[in-house]
């Protein structure tokens, strides 16, 4: 049985309360003491009586954490987080700085079982699924050192919905009024795309963004970039978006990596637009960012120009993605990259 406090939901920690025979103000003080004012030790929750507070401890619960290793600053503002799991694993998670807003790119597995041969954290070996606390956690460190997070992004190592219980659960703690109560539209989860995930995703408990990594225009083009593309045909993911937009109303984004001379000429333009025209989204232009031993190159400016023209005339709402955190390895598919050589 699971004994990290912090990995339980309002909800779970409610019904281990009443279990035990208290009241339920004993769940939000457990909740809200580890969640919004980050108690690292049982015994720092103070309005619980002594008791009580013995008695978790004396049935092995604990409140986890995570170490945060080293950090990394690029001049553009971008901070990169190594953080360290108990059991010795390193994750990355990346905070992004605009205006006055800070967005922090997480991680939710340690590597990565996608393979996608653009991504530097699908060349590592997958090691293993991390725990809500893990996921959340990662906020709360980076808080520490930065400041109130505003907006979270699943988009760092790992695919999300490999890991979807963990995931919703993170979710489900950072929305919590009683915790960190990040605005549900403030949480982005971005998949390569697992059918039946989406739709599970859609009957969820909670409803954050969703952005579906696409990156190709068809599946051929999509299995030379991706492992996952030879599994799930385009035609699956798309029926699971229509799945998912009509069960939740929601907007869908669709990341496109621009790959010099692979995915990026005018006719995938023009294909692109077929295939997403069923279905409202909005589609963000990323240039490839490279790492040691990846064997594409990132389109020219003037390509991904063109192409996001192409898409904004047939009239979808198109952005290309400025690079951020290069000089740190930090980047869109760059997590883990300082890595590889010792995987
Ligand atoms: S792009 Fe995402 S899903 Fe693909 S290998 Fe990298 S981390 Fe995994």
């Amino acid at each position: 049985m699971d004994k990290d406090l912090k990995n339980k939901s309002y909800i779970d920690l409610l019904e281990r309360v009443i279990a035990g025979g208290q009241k339920p103000f004993a769940a939000q003080y457990l909740f809200s003491f580890i969640h919004q004012k980050d108690a690292e030790q049982i015994a720092d929750i103070t309005p619980l009586s002594k008791t009580f507070r013995q008695k978790l401890i004396d049935e092995g619960f604990s409140i986890g954490g995570i170490k945060l290793l080293e950090t990394h600053d690029d001049p553009d503002g971008t901070i990169k987080f190594v953080f360290g799991m108990p059991d010795g694993v390193r994750i990355e998670a990346v905070r992004l700085r605009d205006g006055d807003r800070n967005t922090l790119c997480i991680s939710t597995q340690a590597g990565c079982r996608m393979g996608c041969k653009f991504c530097a954290t699908g060349q590592l070996k997958f090691q293993r699924n991390l725990t809500a606390a893990e996921i959340v956690d990662q906020v709360y460190q980076a808080e520490k050192a930065v400041g109130r997070i505003d907006n979270v992004v699943y988009m760092g190592m790992g695919e999300p919905l490999d890991n979807f219980d963990d995931v919703v659960r993170s979710v489900e703690i950072l929305n919590d009024k009683l915790g960190r109560h990040i605005g549900i539209r403030h949480i982005t989860i971005s998949t390569c795309g697992l059918p039946d995930e989406i739709k599970k995703l859609a009957l969820a408990s909670v409803q954050p963004r969703l952005a579906v990594s696409l990156h190709a225009p068809d599946d051929a083009i999509r299995s030379k970039l991706m492992r996952i593309g030879s599994k799930y045909p385009l035609k699956e993911i798309m029926a699971a978006l229509k799945t998912y937009q009509s069960a939740t109303g929601n907007r869908v984004t669709i990341e496109y990596c621009m790959i010099d001379g692979i995915n990026d000429q005018i006719e995938h333009a023009r294909s692109l637009v077929k295939l997403l025209k069923p279905l409202k989204v909005n589609v963000n232009l990323i240039e490839l960012n490279p790492f040691g031993g990846c064997r594409f190159d990132p389109s020219p400016p003037k390509q991904i120009q063109v192409f996001a023209k192409s898409l904004s005339d047939a009239g979808i709402e198109t952005v290309i993605r400025f690079k951020r955190g290069r000089s740190i390895k930090a980047a869109c598919g760059q997590l883990g990259a300082t890595w590889l050589k010792e995987d």
